[in-house]
């Protein structure tokens, strides 16, 4: 943390940017307002239209709308898929680059209806298309990308039925593109063009050479999941031939990885893929689309470093690396420049939703809750407890490094000497009481310090508290779980107000994993943020925030917790201060998600009408109690899965 803020100084909106760098993650999309409220910014291209989160957040909980609560923002989306098209069109005609491009959104990375149709509608004037990878992935595809310009890619392993699926999207005039993974997808497609009297079009995926960097770098390399050899390309090329449709074969594709950490692995990269492509031109295979796939990294942390959750090069670099790669390459072999395809899904979708929770309790290593124990010296009591309480006693600006020694060897004492029955109960909770009030005033006398002894320095980690959060991680940040991916977390209001708190957050599932205790630091990720005090007649709303890629969809259903409950949030085009909730999508209640584990809700609520029936009629319940009793069982069953807090 900056050392700024631990000190007493003022504290301002600055401040709090440096501790949140909220500019640094959200990519012109999130600033902090005046009155210390984060703001959205919906619209790239309108940096003063600004909407308070506080304001939707009041709005939805006047409509009765219940959090933990996914807020989407789809001008957010629409500026993301604007951007990207843009960038890779200006920077293909500043460098008089001769393909165009022609990109597309895998589905994978988002499959909501709503993030879907919201993608299409606004890629259809850059015939911008879809990426399936699924036969349900593809299902949607062919239903929703209706634009006879723009392709539909199709990765992953694939049965008879997904190349059947694809061939009926080619009788419907798509540009559905079949990428061969592996070499007997090939003679299935051959044979199932012929039967149906349709021409495919071929795209390969080459198995590359070179590593991706960060946590998917084995999507690449000799042991890759995905692609083909040269000397299975080469034998591709034999069959198509023999077939007489070599024609067919239009694209050639390379995905090493997602969340591509260092821009090097993707200059290296685009090299191979330009040094296959123009060979295989060279032996006149009709080539004219080169697929980047994925891989377009999120800044996570802001950090842009090649941290795992961060990047060293913006969107435009990006853009810029790979056309005048394929440009060096192409004019030096004297092939024709390729249409350039992408698949990013991360830094389209990221940005554009944020998971909202309140804060409903505050887990501090003295004990939950603030109950002070009377740590009163009593008679004959044990000589650890007093020289525990002498110490806090004489603490001073003097003799505060050696008291925090002091304390420290004394609550080991303690400890041993508890386990040898020493120490009685009453005795242990004093000498921890008087542990954490030294500590807590040694915290007061090092935070007015310019030089801090480094061994001091864990004191604010060892005074942190984990605040309890009305969510679930499992379900809104898994791979905050999974992959310890860092997920911007930030108080909603009060950003003008100093944070005294460090936090590590806890989710509310019965899980010792439910947690979130990675978070932006200086420099590296720390375990703990910087968060408010709980004010006792004030909600404290926080943000997980660029979760609208992978985090939105791939929630599991851990302690049967199901989805949230969803807003989607527009401005309006003649008032663009103002916004709207376009839509709200119901979260899971109880019995959706007992359904889904087999359940039949109306069993359950039989099962335990019958049990209350029996006391009734055994004179233990009065019948109204009994009737209220099934009612309030029943009400549960169709409530939302969370915490009413
Ligand atoms: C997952 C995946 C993508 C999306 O990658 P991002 O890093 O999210 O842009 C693209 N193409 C393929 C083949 C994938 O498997």
């Amino acid at each position: 943390m900056n050392k700024q803020n631990t000190k007493n100084t003022e504290w301002t909106i600055e401040n709090a940017e440096n501790t949140y760098r909220i500019k640094r993650w959200g990519n012109g999309y999130f600033d902090i307002g005046e009155s210390g409220d984060l703001m959205v910014i919906p619209r790239y291209n309108e940096p003063e239209l600004k909407i308070s989160l506080k304001e939707v957040i009041d709005e939805m909980q006047s409509t009765g709308i219940e959090f933990p609560a996914v807020i989407r923002f789809h001008d957010i989306l629409r500026s993301q898929v604007e951007l990207i098209n843009k960038t890779f069109r200006s920077v293909i005609e500043e460098t008089h680059y001769e393909g165009s491009y022609l990109g597309v959104f895998p589905v994978k990375v988002n499959q909501m209806r709503e993030v879907i149709e919201e993608i299409v509608d606004v890629g259809k004037r850059f015939n911008y298309g879809l990426e399936a990878g699924s036969k349900p992935e593809l299902a949607a595809a062919l239903a929703y990308n209706t634009n006879n310009e723009a392709l539909t890619i199709l990765n992953g392993y694939k049965d008879e039925d997904y190349l059947r699926l694809a061939l009926l999207g080619r009788k419907i005039g798509r540009k559905v593109v079949v990428v061969i993974e592996k070499f007997s997808e090939l003679n299935m497609l051959i044979s199932l063009s012929k039967e149906l009297n349709v021409k495919p079009i071929i795209g390969l995926r080459i198995k590359m050479m070179v590593k991706g960097r960060g946590k998917w770098e084995s999507s690449s390399g000799e042991r890759a999941k995905f692609g083909l050899s040269i000397a299975e390309i080469l034998n591709v090329i034999q069959l198509c031939e023999k077939e007489g449709m070599l024609d067919c074969i239009e694209l050639l594709h390379f995905h090493i990885g997602s969340q591509l950490t260092d821009i090097r692995a993707i200059k290296e990269a685009v090299q191979e893929a330009a040094t296959v492509y123009t060979q295989l031109v060279k032996r006149d295979v009709p080539l004219h689309y080169i697929d980047v796939g994925g891989g377009l990294a999120i800044d996570y942390d802001g950090s842009q470093s090649t941290n795992d959750s961060s990047c060293n090069y913006d969107l435009t670099q990006y853009v810029s690396d790979i056309v005048s790669g394929f440009k060096q390459h192409c004019d030096l072999e004297s092939v024709p420049h390729p249409n350039i395809v992408s698949e990013s899904g991360r830094a389209i979708t990221a940005h554009h939703s944020c998971v909202i929770t309140k804060v409903i309790g505050e887990i501090h290593p003295k004990g939950i809750g603030s109950t002070v124990f009377d740590t009163k010296k009593a008679t004959g009591e044990h000589i650890t407890v007093t020289n525990m309480r002498d110490i806090a006693q004489v603490l001073s600006t003097e003799n505060y490094q050696e008291a925090f020694n002091d304390v420290q060897a004394l609550k080991e004492q303690a400890i041993q000497a508890f386990k040898l029955g020493v120490l009685s109960l009453e005795e242990v909770a004093k000498t921890e009481t008087l542990y954490w009030q030294t500590l807590e005033d040694i915290e007061q006398i090092i935070s007015n310090h310019d030089f801090i002894p480094e061994e001091l320095k864990e004191i604010p980690e060892l005074l942190s508290s984990q605040y309890l959060a009305n969510f679930s991680v499992f379900q809104s940040a898994a791979d905050s779980w999974a992959i310890e991916q860092v997920l911007p977390v930030v108080p909603i209001s009060r950003l003008n107000e100093k944070p005294t708190k460090l936090c590590s957050l806890v989710d509310i599932t019965c899980d010792s994993d439910g947690k979130i205790d990675k978070f932006i630091g200086e420099g590296a990720v720390t375990n703990s943020v910087p968060l408010h005090k709980l004010n006792a007649d004030e909600d404290y709303f926080i943000g997980l925030f660029l979760t609208g890629a992978y985090q939105d969809v791939m929630g599991d259903m851990h302690n049967l917790f199901g989805r949230l409950n969803e807003v989607h949030i527009f401005s309006y085009d003649d008032d663009p201060k103002d916004f709207y909730i376009e839509e709200v999508v119901k979260g899971s209640s109880m019995e959706s998600v007992l359904s889904t584990m087999q359940y039949t809700p109306a069993i359950l609520a039989q099962s335990v009408k019958k049990a209350i029936d029996k006391k009734i009629q055994q004179g233990q319940l009065k019948p109204r109690e009994g009737v209220n009793l099934i009612d309030f069982y029943e009400d549960c069953l169709s409530d939302y899965t969370y915490l009413k807090a």
